[in-house]
Order: C-alpha cells, then structure tokens, then sequence
C-alpha cells in the first residue's frame, strides 16, 4: 500500500517536432499541465510525516514546480538541437528558448526533463504526467 500526494501546475509554450508527418511540425502552442506526484511505501509513512501528518506541505511542492517551470519552460519556445533555422532565429529575436538535445520537445521529453530536474529536490517523486491536451499526456515515473 501507498500514500501519494499531488499538485497540478502549468506552463504556456510553442514547439514544433522535426520530422512529423502532420500539423505538429508546424511551430503552435499549448498550455501545459503538469501533476507532481509524491509517494511513499505505507510502512515508511509515519517517518516521513511530520508532527501534523504532512508529507511535503502542498504549497513547497506547487511553489517549487511553478518556479522550475516559470524559469525554464513557461512562454518559451521549445526545441529540438537539429531544428537548427528556428535555432538560430530565436537567437537573433531573443525569445526564451529551451533546447533539447537530440530529440523532438515531445511531451515524453518533456516529463523526462521535468523528472529528472524534480527528482534531485524531491526525493519521493513518484511520476511526472505532463498533459499536451485536455485529453493526451505522457507520464514518466519510478515504476
Ligand atoms: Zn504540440
């Protein structure tokens, strides 16, 4: 049995996939959602507690994905290394803009990054679903 905790936060940002045959690899937009979500074993609960039976307060957990997202994603243009044209275009213009190396700013990628960067502050990280659309998302977690 298990005990997890979530939040939910979002994030505006532009992309394109190199390579699609389709619509995605037209530069657009989406509003992101993304849920954290932390959990423990039932046994080891009552030492990760606190006095007031609180895990990790709700607010250090929100406060601390919105800031990540707000700093790397949030109105940014998200991009693959080898779209190189929009690469290099961004840096003329100067919008923020956030490079992922070697592979298409997919959702998938996207929660990876998102994980990974989590997971060295948050210790019991569970998952990370980040949601393209009201009714797509990709999930990365521990198990
Ligand atoms: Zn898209």
């Amino acid at each position: 049995m298990k005990t997890s905790i979530s939040i939910e936060s979002s994030f505006s940002a532009a992309h394109r996939l190199l390579g699609y045959p389709g619509n995605c690899s037209n530069i657009h937009g989406h509003t992101y959602r993304v849920i954290m979500r932390l959990s423990v074993n039932h046994e080891e609960l009552e030492f990760v507690t606190n006095e007031l039976g609180i895990m990790v307060d709700f607010k250090t957990m929100k406060n601390f994905l919105q800031n990540w997202l707000n700093i790397n994603f949030d109105h940014a243009i998200l991009l693959n290394s080898k779209d190189h044209k929009l690469i290099d275009f961004c840096k003329q213009e100067g919008p923020k803009t956030f490079v992922f190396f070697a592979c298409n700013p997919t959702a998938e990628n996207i929660a990876k990054i998102i994980f990974k960067n989590i997971k060295q502050e948050f210790t019991l990280l569970q998952s990370i679903r980040v949601y393209e659309s009201p009714i797509t998302y990709a999930e990365v977690s521990n198990a």
